[in-house]
């Protein structure tokens, strides 16, 4: 059912055809709801006058009322200027115009009491205002309210089309006064309260007509704290309900292949195959699995763990579950190297036990894929491993039972979800493992609607890295440094940044690198390897053999070999350029070392002079290795669209609340819709009678979130 927050802004008194094209071109603002959400930024405080006696260069922005006294165009060409001097009880101050001289010479009433609002500036040791707010006192605004004044955000078109500050407030009050008056409950038809009684008592949140009010027009702080409150809570609290809620349909609606038994596959590779004994973390997330994926309901579940933890061996684990209970299993990986190196190190897991596993992207052609295929067609072979190339129509399974994708934040949620297909007539049950921490914050949000396993725990034996940060006048020493370590029989892998736009420039100091390395480390006692994006696949393939063999000591590389690569004997990592490289990015790059038993090296490349959050950056690398503190700050310092493997989601398109900051009211607002819909997941109680109503009818456009997988 339309509300009136469905009209098109254009039928709004002031806007017109011209400004709502302008608005939604540059704002996005389409509908009146689209209007009402779009909260200001800020505020200026118009509660009090100044006094011009009191100004000084720091003043900032000033609320004044006087009198306008002389006013002339002085200066020429681009220095043509309006000045008009201004008067109140305490002196005088200059008011200046660049633009519009001709119409506000015309329209400025000399002698005239007036209400100017602008930032103060300071030319020449002299104080003025440039392109104030300025408004006659008449007898209708005399009285009018002091408030703070919203500030939208805005664009120079819209600036030019009338819609500045002053223009935007009008079209907001020109909103509230129609939703006062549409329909017969006023206000209350078009903004119904959405919250349960119950709740908002017991948070001590305003109404909601109240609040969307005092967020744009608050009279005082107090209205505007209270306001924020309630918003922030709402936008969060209504994010979980229907994040929990698809949670809750999902699982009642999309069933599972039971796998009832933990066979002998399972039982032959811990018994006689696994090297070493689990850690607790690790037994705890197979349980989880393995309980998951025997109640009859899709798993979709997400496996959080640092680099290292160990998350392999528990995929391979449940895939063997899978095949225990005789069906298919297949690992996707995001780059070739990664997926390699999985089907190598499984591969070699289940050795000798009857076990097909086989491998597959888009460099496996000919009758080779076409044998494959067949084989995987027949049931002939039991896992598949390979890149994004599993996922393309022509690959079809006899019966795939679980399907596991790792490092996800590298593939799309469309990719993810053409897994789902991949089986008949059930989804298979899906896995996503992930080496990218993500605050809880963000996890409670973007994987709300999944179920979350955390290895939280190390191998036992690992000697944590040690981080330091060098620059260039160290390098000598840094050289020095790394034929120790190569003495010792360890490898080093060198870092350079690759990012898109200066690919050229980028690949020129890789090369420049590799050079000057190979002038330091000359054969036959080094060997080096290097690994760029612009080699074809076999040759990188062939170079990181190489190194994974132990025949060459450095890998020079930009960050292909970021994700999941595992040498252990490779204890020192090197990253030049430092500062260009996220947090999440360097804990990556950091995590390829620290694999054996010997202490392990970072070394933080940069230039001499750095950003103050390039430095806060460094600080951080250097002084934890927890990969969940690291997220937390990356969080902080960039804010959470920037964080990898948010860009995509719509879940981060919040009006009002902030993920970075807003964590204490996040959390609390989960749990409330835990705690509600546990009790009530149809909300058929009457006294959840609002929450019900307003899911099924926000009034405004929700995102249609597919499921992750
Ligand atoms: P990630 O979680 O980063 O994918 P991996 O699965 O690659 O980590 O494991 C990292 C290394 O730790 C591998 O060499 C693996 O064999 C080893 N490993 C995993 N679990 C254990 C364990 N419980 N005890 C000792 N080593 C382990
Ligand atoms: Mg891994």
């Amino acid at each position: 059912m339309p509300t009136i927050l469905d009209t098109s802004i254009e039928y709004l008194k002031g806007v017109g055809t011209v400004k709502a094209d302008m608005l939604k071109k540059e704002l996005g603002i389409h509908t009146l709801g689209d209007l009402l959400t779009a909260y200001p930024y800020r505020y200026v405080d118009k509660t009090r006058f100044h006094k011009i006696s009191e100004l000084t260069e720091d003043s900032g922005e000033v609320q004044l009322k006087g009198v306008l006294r002389k006013v002339e165009v002085l200066g020429e060409g681009s220095k043509r200027r309006l000045v008009a001097r201004f008067r109140d009880g305490t002196g005088v101050i200059e008011l200046v115009w660049f633009r519009g001289i001709y119409w506000l010479e015309r329209h400025l009433k000399v002698g005239a009491e007036h209400v100017v609002f602008g930032r103060v500036n300071s030319f020449n040791s002299l104080l003025n205002i440039p392109h104030p707010e300025i408004e006659e006192v008449t007898g209708e605004n005399q009285e009018a309210e002091r408030t703070f004044a919203p500030v939208y955000s805005s664009t120079d078109k819209l600036n030019a089309k009338g819609l500045d500050a002053k223009g935007r407030r009008r079209i907001m009050e020109a909103l509230f006064e129609k939703i006062a008056h549409a329909g017969p409950d006023g206000a209350g038809q078009a903004l119904p309260e959405n919250l349960p009684d119950y709740m908002l008592q017991k948070l001590k949140l305003p109404a909601r007509y109240d609040a969307l009010r005092w967020i744009h027009f608050p009279r005082n702080q107090e209205e505007l704290d209270a306001a924020t409150r309630r918003l922030k809570f709402e936008e969060l609290f209504f994010l979980q309900m229907r994040l929990l809620q698809s949670k809750y349909r999902r699982k009642q609606a999309i069933k599972g292949y039971v796998f009832s038994k933990v066979g002998d596959f399972f039982h032959q590779f811990y018994k006689e195959k696994l090297p070493f004994e689990l850690t607790d973390a690790q037994k705890r997330v197979v349980k989880e699995i393995r309980a998951d994926m025997g109640a009859g309901i899709q798993m979709n579940r997400l496996l959080q763990g640092d680099v290292g933890s160990g998350k392999t061996v528990v995929g391979l684990l449940c895939m063997l579950i899978a095949l225990d209970n005789g069906y298919q299993a297949c690992l996707m990986a995001p780059t070739e190297i990664l997926a390699q190196q999985h089907f190598i190190g499984i591969s070699d897991y289940v050795a000798g036990m009857g076990i097909e596993v086989a491998f597959l992207s888009g460099t496996v052609k000919g009758k080779k894929r076409q044998k494959i295929l067949e084989d995987l067609a027949a049931g002939r072979i039991h896992i598949l491993i390979g890149t994004h190339a599993l996922i393309e129509d022509w690959v079809v399974f006899q019966n795939l039972g679980l399907a596991i994708t790792d490092e996800q934040h590298r593939f799309g949620v469309a990719q993810r979800a053409s897994l789902w297909k991949k089986s008949k007539p059930l989804p298979p049950h899906v896995l996503v493992m992930t080496a990218t921490p993500i605050p809880r914050t963000l996890a409670m949000t973007l994987y709300g609607d999944l179920d979350v396993s955390v290895i939280d725990e190390l191998p036992p034996g690992r000697k944590p890295i040690t981080t330091v940060h060098r620059t260039e006048n160290h390098r000598l020493r840094v050289f020095g440094f790394m034929k120790e370590e190569i003495e010792k029989g360890r490898q080093i892998y060198v870092v350079y940044p690759l990012i898109e736009e200066s690919e050229k420039l980028d690949l020129k100091n890789l090369m420049e690198g590799y050079e000057a390395l190979s002038r330091e480390f000359p054969p036959p006692e080094y060997q080096l390897s290097i690994v760029h994006g612009k080699m074809k696949p076999a040759d990188k393939d062939f170079e990181m053999q190489r190194f994974v063999k132990g025949e060459t000591q450095i890998m020079v590389a930009t960050t292909v070999i970021e994700v999941g690569v595992n040498v252990p004997n490779a204890s020192v990592m090197i990253i030049e350029n430092t500062e260009r490289f996220g947090l999440s990015q360097l804990h990556q790059l950091r995590g390829r070392v620290g694999r054996g038993a010997e202490q392990s090296f970072c070394i933080l490349m940069t230039d001499f002079k750095l950003s103050a959050e390039a430095r806060e950056r460094i600080q951080t690398m250097v002084s934890t290795n927890n990969g969940f503190e690291i997220a937390e700050a990356d969080l902080r310092l960039r804010g959470p669209g920037n964080m990898e493997g948010t860009q995509q989601s719509g879940l981060l398109d919040l009006h009002i609340a902030d993920l970075g900051r807003d964590g204490k009211i996040l959390q609390a607002a989960r749990e409330l819709a835990l705690r509600i819909l546990e009790k009530d997941p149809e909300l058929a109680n009457p006294l959840n009678e609002r929450l019900k109503a307003y899911l099924a009818n926000p009034g405004r456009k929700v995102h249609n979130w597919g499921r992750i997988s």
